[in-house]
């Protein structure tokens, strides 16, 4: 069965797209650690990070680089952290978060937005790449 980021990759269901390539797409987390969390994954529905091949690996840490310059130009915070986990959604992901506290890295505290404010802060992100 296609992983709920697959589905997102084919537009079957809805993302705050930040930045996308041939191989790769950026999108908010819909339940972030802090404003501006975002991940980016592979196209490509491969489960563990680690399983990626390795140019696809690369690939993936040069485009979260890029979209993670992004993030801290657009986002007031001391800087970007970079986690990888996926115990919930089994398509390779990093995600990038915002930090402003050790807080913001723990996936406790979780940051409610509303659909503009997810709008303008995937548009304002996109807009420094
Ligand atoms: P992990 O697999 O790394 O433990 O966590 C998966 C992350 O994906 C979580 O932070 C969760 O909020 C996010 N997530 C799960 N489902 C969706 C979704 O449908 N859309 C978006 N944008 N994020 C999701």
């Amino acid at each position: 069965m296609a992983s709920i980021f697959t589905k997102i990759i084919s537009g079957e269901i809805p993302c705050y797209k930040v930045a996308e390539t041939e191989d790769y797409l950026a999108f908010l987390d819909i339940n972030p650690n802090a404003k501006g969390h975002t991940l980016c994954i592979p196209k490509a529905e491969v489960d563990k990070i680690f399983d990626l091949e390795e140019v696809a690996f690369h690939g993936l840490m040069a485009f979260s680089r890029q979209v993670a310059i992004a993030v801290e130009k657009a986002v007031p915070c001391k800087r970007v952290g970079m986690t990888v986990i996926g115990l919930e959604v089994p398509h390779a992901h990093v995600h990038l978060i915002p930090l402003n506290t050790m807080e913001d890295a723990r996936f406790i505290n979780k940051t409610k937005l509303d659909r503009e404010e997810f709008e303008a802060i995937a548009a304002r992100i996109a807009s420094f790449l």
